[in-house]
């Protein structure tokens, strides 16, 4: 690996590339296919909170999704540190929040993990893995979205320790003298083979994706996520504290969900509407894209090989 270097390219709301002193990062600006391209595909969108999904990737999550994958929405712990009432009352709040997320975004089922929330730490990494490695291969899982691993000034260890589990879970699945029992209860080696990663902080980004034509999803995901996280119905709550001091914004609309709804769209997803303009594009989320590994061995022999005679 190359030096790196952090003179990058800001793509603004805190997002760098890195550039090598070699190479930089080419960035791909993945646009909405036609059709149903990855029809017979499977995602997984792993979060550890419930709001974290619907910030930073709902709506390539939405893309995917309407271009034929099925998906699943694995969430690691219970929630029962950010939210309404009691821990009790929390916990349940954001899992019925949690399941509207995938409702809303079309996934198939919830795979909540319950660890406990702001501790995963304390947990055992190896069993964060087994138990992704597992669903992975049960679910042939082709394709992940989830916190990057190599993101960088990362505070919540949920979100870090997932972000590993993760990684390492992708490319394990895969082999095939890694808990062999999986086998004999009819299961197979399957790799991840693209992975979709995002970060709330600085990271390397090579792929923005379009999400203008389902941004409407994403606002939704987001306005569904009542019991924590900086969406929900904070629109109409701020609107109702500037009336008490006899202002208005006119983005909010004259109704608390008109209020709740553009808040999300106008103001909080700033950083999809940042990243989406020097692209020309209204909505797009950055990622730090990691695809199939190249066949160099094939690519070789499809360039030289000869008849033997
Ligand atoms: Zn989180």
């Amino acid at each position: 690996m190359l030096r790196r270097s952090f003179l990058g390219v800001s793509l603004g709301a805190g997002q760098v590339i890195f550039n090598d002193t070699a190479t930089q990062a080419e960035v791909i600006v993945e646009r909405a296919y036609p059709g149903r391209p990855h029809a017979g595909k499977v995602l997984a969108a792993i979060q550890p909170h419930s709001d974290d999904i619907p910030l930073f990737a709902a709506g390539t999550v939405a893309k995917l999704i309407e271009e034929g994958y099925t998906g699943y929405l694995f969430r690691m712990t219970n929630d029962d540190m950010a939210g309404p009432g009691t821990v009790g009352d929390t916990a349940l709040a954001n899992e019925r929040d949690n399941q509207q997320v995938a409702r809303v975004l079309g996934l198939k089922k919830v795979y909540d993990l319950n660890y406990s929330n702001h501790q995963m730490d304390q947990e055992s990494k190896l069993e964060i893995r087994a138990r992704l490695i597992f669903l992975f291969r049960l679910l042939k899982v082709d394709t992940v979205i989830g916190y990057d691993p190599w993101g960088h000034y990362e505070e919540n260890p949920d979100h870090y320790v997932t972000a590993q589990a993760v990684e390492s879970a992708c490319w394990m699945a895969g082999g095939g003298k890694d808990y062999p029992e999986h086998f004999d209860a009819g299961l197979k080696p399957h790799s991840v083979k693209e992975k979709y990663y995002f970060s709330r902080g600085p990271q390397l980004v090579n792929r923005i994706v379009d999400i203008s034509a389902v941004i409407d999803k994403k606002v939704a995901s987001n306005r569904v996520n009542l019991a924590q996280g900086p969406a929900g119905a904070n629109g109409a709550r701020l609107r109702r504290s500037l009336a008490e001091k006899g202002l208005r914004l006119p983005v909010l609309g004259d109704n608390d969900e008109s209020a709740s709804t553009n808040y999300i769209k106008h103001i909080l997803l700033q950083r999809d509407i940042d990243t989406g303009k020097p692209n020309g594009l209204a909505f797009a989320e950055p990622f730090h894209y990691i695809g199939p590994p190249l066949d160099a061995v094939g690519e070789y022999i499809r360039k030289n090989a000869v008849p033997l005679r």
